[in-house]
């Protein structure tokens, strides 16, 4: 299977040009922007090239596809980020194989990930993840009036470690590289005032393969591509 090999190395070179671009006209050092393969409905066959290609870091949205992926690149060089919507009766199933989580978007999900984690005597960084767009309510993220008390109650959680804030661009922002950038520049704004308070949660989780140059443009720290890297996603059945 050498052809998808190269089909990945090829993906991956063209997403490190993508990357180091942006960072280029935004006058930032690419070395500031992690980033994180998606792997999400690809096997851990494909994660066990990246890594072999360089890749450090993997993302995956459903613990169910996760938990069994992760263990079976055991031994891979690699830090796993859990990017989807998390039930509070995962929390324990995540740490035990996640280093980052970045949908942190309610209290109670802070302190089942807490109590998971030092039961397993982890640190997890942990993203408080905003929902920049209200009228889509089930997408997932806090409101942006919630991130203060959210982001306190995650700094002062035993076994987290705030990271910053993570988002998605609406879903009106597709195709619209206006509108993705105005969201990622409102994100921008919460994270400055985070810092207010939480001077070392400086990281921003945003872009993804339709809108990282807008991302990297606001400040974006991690960049979380699937698509553009891997291919398109088959359906979800
Ligand atoms: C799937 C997913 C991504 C990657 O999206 P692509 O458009 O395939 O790059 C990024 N972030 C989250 C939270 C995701 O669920």
């Amino acid at each position: 299977m050498g052809g998808r090999r190269e089909e990945l190395a090829g993906n991956l070179d063209g997403l490190r040009r993508r990357i180091a671009a942006a960072c280029g006209a935004a006058g930032r050092d690419p070395g500031e922007v992690t980033l994180i393969a998606i792997t999400k409905t690809y096997p851990a066959s494909d994660v066990k090239l990246l890594a072999e290609l360089g890749v450090a870091d993997v993302g995956e949205n459903r613990d169910q596809e996760a938990a069994p992926k992760a263990a079976a690149c055991a031994g891979a060089p690699l830090r796993w980020h859990f990017v989807g919507r998390l039930q509070s009766n995962k929390a324990r199933s995540v740490v035990g194989y996640a280093d980052v989580v970045h949908s942190v978007d309610r209290p109670s999900l802070a302190a089942a990930l807490s109590t998971a984690a030092t039961r397993a005597e982890r640190e997890i960084r942990a993203f408080v993840q905003v929902n920049l767009d209200t009228s889509e309510a089930g997408r997932g993220g806090a409101a942006p009036e919630d991130v203060p008390a959210l982001a306190d109650a995650v700094a002062g959680a035993d076994g987290l470690r705030l990271a910053g804030l993570m988002a998605v661009a609406p879903l009106v922002s597709a195709g619209r590289p206006d509108l993705a950038a105005a969201a990622f520049a409102r994100l921008a704004e919460l994270s400055a005032r985070l810092r207010e308070r939480h001077p070392d949660a400086a990281a921003i989780s945003a872009g993804m393969s339709g809108d990282l140059e807008q991302a990297i443009a606001a400040g974006a720290t991690h960049v979380r591509v699937g698509t553009a890297l891997l291919g398109i996603r088959p359906p979800l059945r």
